[in-house]
């Protein structure tokens, strides 16, 4: 089974997108299990603080180091071989091959901050730092859910067909799906190519390949 953690003050956010659809079967079948640490349970002191504003001055406050790196030790100790991943804007940016790189590993951290971010230090305690892209989130747990969602349609046995995600786009490098049709015939005047009503299978996949190629020099 292929264990996620998620490191967060928001476990709640996790709830309704990993009780739909393809994570719910997933973790129904066993194939993986996702367990929320919440940070605020490793502070200290009367009122659990788990920020605090930056030295230097300026807006906002950051996440505190203790509480942090102490919710990593509890995930480590959990799962010993677990790969802990900070979620943030500065980090590699994430795609199809690190999601597909991660389900190689039994286990994955994510690491979700909140406020203006963590303080520097925590980035010593985590194996790699990941971005979504190249804007700002109010917090990590979209992000995570978005890295959770991607890892989990990958793992042996989650899809339907195990066909869909090797033929998805980005599986083979900057390369796109290419576009699909279903019913009606015509919509609204627009009409399925006649290619895909042919019945030539040899020509479909040439077509297929030739619109993929198309849609990702346009893109790139
Ligand atoms: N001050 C930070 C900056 O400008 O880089 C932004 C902090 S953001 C408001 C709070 C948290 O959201 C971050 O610590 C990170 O965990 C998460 N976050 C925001 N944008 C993200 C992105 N593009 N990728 C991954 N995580 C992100």
């Amino acid at each position: 089974m292929f264990h996620a953690q998620v490191l967060t003050l928001f476990p709640e956010f996790f709830d309704s997108p990993l009780s739909c659809s393809i994570p719910r079967r997933a973790i129904e079948a066993g194939i993986v299990a996702v367990d929320c640490i919440q940070i605020r349970d490793f502070a200290t002191g009367r009122h659990r603080k788990v920020d605090d504003s930056p030295y230097g001055g300026g807006p906002g406050m950051l996440m505190k180091p203790e509480p942090v790196v102490a919710a990593i030790r509890e995930a480590r100790l959990r799962q010993p071989q677990t790969h802990v991943v900070m979620l943030t804007p500065s980090g590699a940016p994430f795609n199809q091959s690190r999601a597909l790189e991660f389900t190689e590993k039994s286990s994955i951290t994510l690491l979700c901050g909140r406020y203006e971010g963590f303080d520097e230090r925590i980035c010593d305690y985590v194996d790699e730092q990941i971005s979504l892209g190249d804007y700002v989130l109010s917090g990590g747990e979209p992000a995570a859910m978005c890295v959770l969602d991607a890892v989990i349609r990958l793992l042996p046995d989650v899809l339907g067909s195990p066909e869909s995600a090797v033929l998805d786009s980005f599986t083979e490098e900057g390369i796109l799906d290419w576009p699909h049709y279903t019913r009606p015939e015509v919509f609204e005047g627009k009409a399925v190519p006649d290619v895909l009503l042919s019945g030539h299978h040899a020509e479909i996949e040439v077509w297929r390949r030739e619109q993929a190629l198309l849609r990702s020099r346009r893109r790139s």
